[in-house]
């Protein structure tokens, strides 16, 4: 029996985990559930799960679901319960699923206590990936991607050599405005950007895929998770996602892992892996799916895709600038404040501005995510 502490449960990844979890009674079991403010999602997994503490950030909501459910649970409140609960409680595996830099701290914590960490939270590896990755291997703790390009790819490496691959090819379905005019960002509105063909999941990440900064962290994320250059991360446009992502090796064979879109499968393997558990999840018709194409992404449109592999090569603190820029920019689209095509501009205006360290230590990175969100919240 494995012990599932979820940060994030109330959010896409966070319902699906719990969608897993619900499958397998015998095998998983919930120590902990986190959320920012839904606690009328929270009340219920807490009737449904049973989990011995609860965190909720923001302290009202918190006072307010411990009267309706002091009884059933311990309820935390604040930021820095979420980082305490990681550091000192009992679990197995931590679901890292908050969205964005917020997910930096308890998943450090996580990896210092050599723990399982499934990763759903991308913007961990984005910021502050050297350091993440450094630590993983002094606490022989693990990180199994959640991410489903990055579970396509670890499946496709199991029993592989590391020295004979090519490359990686990281799939991108290009999101709601794969087929638009540059000319149509200009007055894309939000809900137009949310309604993403392929995917149902939080806000952040649809506009991302929208934009496809979702694609540029997702190569960031590769380089750190896979240890390859980013010469060697390649991206092509996949409308169906159907393949989830693939592996070309030195002989030029190429490995590729396919599923339905659906997240509960990488899910399930981030918790179980090595082992692989039957379940009764839809499986993949492909005569029905007939068709499955391949492009090359267009950089010229979607400058966010650029403006990440740039970063990286960059490296030092530029990815989180990047980061910090696009979440602070994200978060004025969603709320009307800034155009579409404006999102990318005020990344490169952070890029530009934004002093650059190099082999940054931690307190850095939380500096420089503190001065990049200060300056584009500023910014028009
Ligand atoms: P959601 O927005 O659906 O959920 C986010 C979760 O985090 C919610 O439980 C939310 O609580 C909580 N949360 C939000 N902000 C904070 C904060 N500042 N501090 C503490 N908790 C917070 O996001 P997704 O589930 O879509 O994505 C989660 C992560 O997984 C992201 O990093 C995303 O990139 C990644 N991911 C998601 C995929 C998907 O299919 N959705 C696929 C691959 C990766 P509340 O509900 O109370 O606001
Ligand atoms: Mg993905």
């Amino acid at each position: 029996m494995k012990k599932i502490l979820i940060l994030g449960s109330s959010g896409s990844i966070g319902v699906n985990t719990l969608n897993v979890v619900r499958k397998f009674p015998d095998k998983f079991k919930v120590s902990g559930l986190t959320v920012a403010s839904n606690i009328n999602l929270l009340e219920q997994q807490v009737k449904e799960f049973n989990p011995e503490f609860v965190v909720v950030t923001d302290k009202s909501k918190a006072r307010e679901l411990k009267s309706k459910i002091d009884n059933l649970c311990e309820v935390l409140s604040g930021c820095d319960e979420l980082v305490k609960v990681s550091k000192q409680r009992d679990y197995d595996i931590l679901l890292g699923a908050i969205v964005g830099f917020a997910g930096l701290s308890p998943t450090l914590e996580a990896i210092k206590r050599g723990k399982r960490i499934a990763l759903a939270n991308k913007e961990t590896l984005v910021v502050a990936g050297e350091i993440v990755t450094k630590l993983v291997l002094e606490n022989n703790a693990e990180i199994l991607p959640v991410d489903s390009e990055h579970s396509a790819i670890y499946q496709c490496l199991v029993g592989e050599n590391l020295n004979e691959v090519e490359k990686l090819i990281l799939t991108a379905s290009g999101g709601p405005f794969l087929n638009k005019e540059k000319s149509f960002f200009e007055n894309a509105t939000v809900d137009e950007a949310l309604n993403h063909p392929n995917w149902k999941m939080g806000n952040k990440i649809s506009i991302d895929s929208a934009t496809m900064m979702n694609k540029g962290l997702e190569v960031i994320e590769a380089h750190w998770l896979f240890g390859l250059p980013v010469e060697k991360i390649n991206v092509v446009i996949h409308p169906q996602s159907i393949v989830h992502s693939m592996v070309q090796f030195v002989d030029g064979s190429i490995k590729a892992q396919l599923g339905l879109p659906d997240m509960k499968l990488p899910i399930q393997y981030a918790l179980t892996f090595p082992e692989r558990l039957q379940n009764d999840f839809k499986r993949t018709d492909l005569p029905m799916i007939n068709t499955l194409n391949f492009f090359e992404p267009d950089f010229d449109r979607f400058e966010c895709l650029k403006l990440a592999f740039d970063a990286i090569k960059i490296g030092g603190t530029a990815p989180c600038i990047l980061n910090a820029a696009n979440e602070v920019a994200v978060d004025k689209f969603i709320n009307r404040k800034i155009k579409f095509s404006e999102i990318s501009e005020l990344i490169s205006k952070a890029l530009d501005k934004i002093e650059n360290h190099s082999d940054p230590d931690i307190e850095t990175i939380f500096e420089c995510d503190k001065i990049t969100r200060e300056l584009v919240s500023s910014l028009k």
